[in-house]
């Protein structure tokens, strides 16, 4: 079976070699076992079902959240001399009729359709008159509520299965599945636990950095400077903000163009157009940019404002680098992003237990944005990757400041928010410790604590980022809702015993210049 892959592999695709997870996928769905396959984006995730779809008799449905590249695969699979279509709402619906009455004829290998086709009536009828042996579910994280893109028309695709006479084999796949997501493609499509194929999601070719505390149009401009004929994105949070940085970026003379919900669709389609043809080097865009694009050298993904949550935040910035080659993330923190996100949060329509979720989710990435270690290994402890290798080469790895023990600070704040019994959140942690004075601080006597004003010669902002810092490194968690409050963690006992050292880079320069102000 293996040699039969292998041979598809090189005469349709012209590979020598699989890549890591697909050998085995591919095995899997060929002796009829449902899968998922979970792999890296740029992975190869494609040949994953395309290559049974040769060797199975039939048909292989592909369910795809992607009008945009359903295009350019079947083009591309056509022009490896695979007989392949797609049908969604960008043709007519005659056209969409004629090429389902095909597709029942068993003309095609291969068709794409969109999740939404599986709540038309008649679309499932005609399925059922034809012969699929495999069912590729694409981007198969949008199945669950707990992934970042949940497609509410993905849960019809088990009810679709189970009308086929005969039961096709199932293969679902992203490059996104936190343990949570994954166990819900799982229990959703019924394919056993036991059948999941990880390949990992490091991605060795991208550099991950974190900036805080520069002003970010100063770095983007020296940035774009230096990188100016490389192809790149820029993601920012708001229309507006995605609208001045375009504008800004072309009066500075760069070949600038945006991306977001608020243009009419032919405005948007030209930049895409324009971008994935080298014609703009720079996109601006919202996260409504993304899902679709399919252009391989994208050299930086940078992001004006930090995204909501770290599964939003991978996935945005793995578009840069699918080609293999080096290419940067970097991510341009500033406190008020923290807030915009939760305003975002709060205005949202989820019940309570989701938007909580998602206030969890965000103090993840604002750990990301904090934390002083490794950033690739943040990510994937975040996916339930075990103990992940340091990469060695993102902006944390390579930051060779030395270390200045900071444990004095540390334990100050820990016990405050032990003195506070563990019943709020930074803002006030913070407010105590510089010994603000505080309507609150006083109705609630919070003044009259040993902890009040210990740490006074700071700002309650910078306090709160050393709390920010503090969480990102395990020493505090933070549970509840949009406003959550502060606990102390396993590691953060020993500290307070004075057992362990609390240890923090770039506090050392601001220290020996003995900045007021600047310990942290
Ligand atoms: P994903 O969907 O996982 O992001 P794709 O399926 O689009 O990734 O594949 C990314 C790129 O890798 C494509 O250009 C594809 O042709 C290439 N590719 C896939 N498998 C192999 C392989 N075994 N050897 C070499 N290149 C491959």
């Amino acid at each position: 079976m293996q040699d039969a892959a292998h041979r598809v592999l090189k005469q349709y695709f012209g590979y020598d070699e699989f890549r890591k997870g697909q050998g085995e996928i591919i095995s899997c769905l060929l002796s009829g076992k449902d899968t998922v396959g979970i792999m890296p984006t740029g992975g190869g995730k494609s040949l994953c079902y395309q290559i049974p779809s040769l060797l199975l008799p039939g048909t292989t449905l592909v369910i795809s959240p992607l009008i945009s590249l359903m295009k350019d695969q079947v083009d591309a699979l056509a022009n490896a001399g695979i007989p392949a279509t797609f049908i969604n709402s960008s043709l007519s619906f005659s056209d969409g009729k004629k090429r389902l009455i095909q597709a029942a004829g068993g003309r095609y290998k291969l068709v794409y359709v969109a999740p939404e086709r599986l709540e038309v009536p008649d679309f499932l009828q005609a399925l059922e008159r034809m012969d699929v042996s495999l069912v590729a579910v694409d981007e198969a994280h949008c199945i669950s509520q707990w992934g970042h893109d949940f497609r509410p028309s993905y849960r019809l695709i088990a009810d679709m299965i189970a009308r086929f006479p005969r039961k096709p084999a199932v293969a679902a796949l992203t490059a996104t599945a936190t343990p949570r997501v994954t166990d819900d493609i799982c229990r959703l499509l019924h394919i056993p636990q036991t059948s999941v194929v990880v390949t990992g999601f490091a991605r060795d070719n991208l550099k991950f950095q974190v900036i805080r505390g520069q002003n970010s149009d100063t770095y983007l401009n020296d940035y774009l400077k230096k990188n100016r004929d490389q192809p790149g994105i820029i993601y920012a949070a708001t229309r507006k903000e995605v609208d001045r940085l375009c504008d800004r970026l072309r009066k500075d003379g760069f070949a600038a163009g945006k991306y977001h919900a608020g243009l009419s669709e032919s405005e948007r389609a030209d930049s895409q157009e324009r971008f994935l043809y080298d014609d703009l080097s720079v996109l601006v865009a919202t996260n409504a940019f993304g899902m679709g694009i399919n252009k391989s050298n994208v050299r930086y993904v940078i992001h004006y404002n930090m995204p909501r949550n770290i599964e939003a935040y991978y996935q945005e910035a793995g578009r840069a680098g699918r080609d293999g080659e080096k290419s940067d993330c970097i991510l341009l923190f500033s406190p008020q992003d923290i807030r915009l996100q939760k305003f975002f949060i709060e205005q949202s329509e989820m019940d309570d237990t989701l938007k909580n979720e998602e206030y969890h989710k965000l103090e993840q990435m604002i750990g990301y944005c904090h934390t002083e270690s490794c950033l690739q290994a943040y990510i994937l402890r975040y996916f339930g990757e075990q103990n992940p290798e340091p990469c060695r080469h993102c902006g944390n790895c390579l930051d060779t400041r030395e270390k200045a023990d900071v444990t004095e600070a540390a334990q100050k704040v820990l016990s405050c928010v032990r003195r506070l019994r563990e019943r709020y959140g930074k803002t006030m942690v913070a407010k105590v410790l510089a010994g603000a004075a505080d309507q609150k601080i006083i109705q609630f006597k919070l003044d009259s604590l040993p902890t009040y004003g210990i740490m006074k010669d700071q700002t309650q902002r910078r306090i709160g980022e050393f709390i920010d810092f503090l969480t990102a490194e395990q020493y505090l968690a933070q549970q509840g809702g949009a406003y959550p409050t502060l606990m102390l963690t396993a590691r953060s006992v020993p500290v307070l015993k004075g057992e362990a050292r609390v240890l923090k880079k770039g506090a050392v320069r601001a220290a020996q210049l003995e900045v007021h102000n600047e310990l942290f």
